[in-house]
């Protein structure tokens, strides 16, 4: 191997620039690599004076081959096919010369090869891009040569600028591969700077966002990316433009007509030769419907759950609604109906809180359909079918809108696509479900009108067994209370009746052992205490038996009956019993007959005579006052006792209930009272209980007028 000699680069120095301007125009205006070659071989040629020359690249498998040659036989190049004193990544590789092939050992083996061709000196330049290497120019003389340092410097000049030409071809040459790769994909390709900046868009980019070059270039200004998705695709592009690492990102791309679709992004920066990144290439396919089909398995699984939750009906179908959106729906309203077909709750989710009103007038139901516009939305939700809008288009809003403010609701909220389920429970409507896209103006597909059907579906059984739940636990909680209660009245019961018993036996004993000893006087007071006694039994029993007849749903017939004459007779009986009681009697009307029945009649009477007398003091009186008007007979028994407090006026009417500030005053159960209001409402009349003004209570009922005119006198009696 032999290294130059020195000399100086020629005195007129005026070779070098014709040449190599020579070149430098051929290699930019070459189209093919030969086109370089031939104009590389010609600078040569030119420059040093050198008729044989010839260029060798690497090929994809790293060995040497020829490209182009001048002056050389093909068994010469098949000889030295692969020859090459580096390898392809060999650093700053240095020119070989070999000034005579004779005197060089290491080529000892291809001398032949050499005398045949009469090849005597070699050159090897490297063709080098920075310190990649690419491939070599080979020099070759007939003679032994010495090189000067001139000639090795214009070989490498050339080389220099036939290396950078083949670079340059190389990227046109993989970018023109790339576009029309690309130009077939489905997928939106866009090529940036190192700085991220867009250089060039594919067809499918051009077509999707409808962008030209220059308007995709701003593509910030055309809010290409979501809104949503801008911050994170922004981070994760400065972080791959910084580490020169690939990058992968979900975001949602904007379509020509102003819709969002799902993307996988992809960017991965394309070297040059000398491994420094040249560009950077996006790739985005579109992932919009595997992104809805994962929404719609997720939105079914979120439900699903929150519907075995433990959470009350109303949050329920709140978490449902606000579940379905945004993803789902911009819009979810779910409404339940009451026995008479009202909207009576309402839970919506909106992606904004403007689109309430067009959400509640749809659940006015009073919709009608464009398809059909004898039929409305409300009838085919409440015959348990389904309304499919997937186009809700101006003018279905305007055809179906039942009146003009609903169609301004409508318009200004423009439903793209929307669904009305409804809700069913063992065959009954119980409510309505609606799913719609507006801002979005994404349309609903199959998939999605499937998806709500199921999920239609699943909440109605869930509504419905929660319903059935609930009255299951109402019936429950009613058997459990109905038991103690029995427990306590039974106690109560077997007391109550107990005492008078015990009373009466007593007396009868007293009477019958020492009947001859006792005077009148204490006589008379047994028999009244047994006549006392017994009556308390009676009325006991009475109230019992009527009570246990009622529940059993027998009820006497209703007549015209004069009310004074009943009370007359009741108050005669009762004064037998209290001899010295005083009584006020007042009617203050002529009174028309009342439709009922005398027993029930003398019944609610006593019962509240009996409790005037037990609950105020023997002292006071006991007024009756009877009184009318225009449709009812009123009377009113008041008393001095203690009074009825205001939060007891019903509770005193309910089974059992005795007030603690009246149970050490008298005996009672609790049934007296109950047994009165059912009595007064099987006669279509009302009861009521007062504290009076002045003290006491006031125990009124009325009764509805016969309508017949025999009139009773006013008068009253003392
Ligand atoms: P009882 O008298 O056997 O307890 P009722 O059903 O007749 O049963 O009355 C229920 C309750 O109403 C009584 O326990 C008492 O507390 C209250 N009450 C009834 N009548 C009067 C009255 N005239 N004055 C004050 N409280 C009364």
């Amino acid at each position: 191997m032999t290294t130059f000699v020195e000399q100086s680069p020629p005195q007129d120095g005026g070779m070098w620039p014709y040449p190599l301007y020579e070149l430098t125009m051929a290699v930019a205006s070459a189209r093919e690599p030969a086109e370089i070659f031939e104009a590389a071989l010609n600078a040569l040629a030119a420059s040093l004076d050198v008729e044989r020359a010839s260029v060798l690249l690497f090929d994809a498998q790293g060995v040497m081959r020829f490209r182009a040659w001048r002056g050389l036989s093909g068994e010469y190049r098949a000889a030295v096919d692969g020859h090459s004193p580096w390898v392809p990544d060999t650093k700053d590789a240095a020119p070989v010369l070999v000034e005579d092939v004779h005197a060089d050992p290491e080529l000892e083996s291809l001398r032949p090869t050499f005398d045949q061709e009469g090849i005597r000196a070699l050159a090897f330049i490297p063709l080098a891009l920075g310190t990649h290497l690419l491939g070599k120019f080979m020099l070759y003389y007939a003679e032994p040569h010495a090189f000067t340092e001139w000639e090795v410097l214009t070989a490498q000049t050339i080389a220099a600028h036939v290396a950078f030409a083949i670079d340059q071809q190389d990227h046109r040459e993989s970018e023109g591969r790339l576009r029309s790769v690309t130009d077939a994909l489905p997928a939106l390709v866009a090529t940036t700077s190192v700085e991220g900046e867009i250089i060039d868009i594919d067809e499918s980019y051009r077509q999707y966002t409808g962008l030209t070059l220059a308007q995709a270039q701003d593509w910030r200004n055309y809010q290409v990316i979501h809104p949503d998705d801008f911050e994170q695709a922004m981070v994760l592009w400065a972080e791959a433009l910084a580490s020169g690492e690939p990058l992968q990102n979900e975001m949602r791309l904007r379509r020509n007509d102003g819709t969002y679709r799902w993307h996988l992004m992809q960017a991965k920066p394309i070297r040059n030769r000398d491994g420094a990144i040249g560009r950077w290439v996006t790739v985005s396919v579109d992932i919009e419907d595997r992104k809805r089909a994962e929404a719609r398995e997720r939105y079914l699984a979120a439900i699903t759950n929150s519907l075995v939750s433990p959470l009350e009906s109303g949050d329920l179908l709140a978490e449902i609604a606000r579940q379905a959106v945004p993803t789902l729906a911009d819009v979810c309203t779910i409404g339940l109906f009451d026995e008479t077909n009202q909207t009576v709750r309402v839970e919506t989710a909106t992606i904004s809180e403007a689109e309430r009103p067009f959400v509640e007038a749809i659940h006015l139901r009073a919709w009608r359909l464009h398809l059909d516009p004898a039929r409305t939305i409300g009838e085919e939700i409440t015959a348990g079918r389904p309304v499919c809008v997937p186009d809700a288009t101006e003018a279905w809003a305007r055809s179906c809108a039942p009146r003009d403010d609903q169609v301004e609701a409508a318009l200004s909220l423009a439903p793209r696509s929307l669904m009305c389920l409804p809700l069913l429970a063992r065959g009954e409507t119980i409510g309505i479900v609606t799913f719609a896209t507006t801002v979005s103006k994404r349309p609903y597909v199959q998939a999605d009108f499937d998806l709500f059907v199921e999920v239609a579906s699943r909440l109605s059984i869930a509504l419905d067994n929660r319903q059935l739940y609930e009255s299951l636990q109402v019936a429950a909680d009613d058997l459990r209370h109905a038991n103690a209660a029995k427990d306590e009245f039974l106690g109560l019961v077997s007391h109550e009746l107990k005492t008078p018993i015990t009373m009466i036996l007593g007396n009868a004993e007293v009477l019958e052992r020492r009947l001859d000893e006792l005077d009148s006087a204490s006589r008379s007071a047994a028999l009244l205490d047994i006549h006392g006694e017994a009556t308390r039994l009676h009325r006991i029993i009475e109230n019992l038996l009527v009570l246990a007849r009622l529940e059993q749903g027998v009820f006497v017939d209703r007549e015209p009956m004069l009310v004074r004459r009943v009370v007359d007779a009741v108050v005669k009986d009762h004064r037998r019993s209290f001899p010295t009681r005083r009584f006020t009697f007042t009617w203050l009307m002529p009174s028309t007959p009342v439709l009922g029945s005398e027993q029930y009649l003398e019944q609610i009477l006593r019962n509240l005579l009996s409790n005037a007398e037990k609950y105020s003091p023997a002292a006071a009186p006991i007024e009756i006052v009877g009184s009318r008007n225009t449709n009812e007979l009123i009377v009113r028994v008041l008393d001095r006792g203690p009074g009825v407090s205001d939060d007891e006026v019903d509770q005193i009417f309910t089974p059992f209930y005795r007030s603690p500030a009246t149970a050490t005053l008298a005996h009672g159960v609790g049934i007296g009272l109950t047994v009165c209001r059912r009595l007064i409402e099987a006669q279509g009349g009302r009861i009521w209980a007062a504290r009076r003004s002045d003290g006491g209570s006031e125990f009124g009922f009325s009764l509805p007028l016969a309508g017949d005119d025999e009139e009773e006198p006013a008068t009253s009696a003392n």
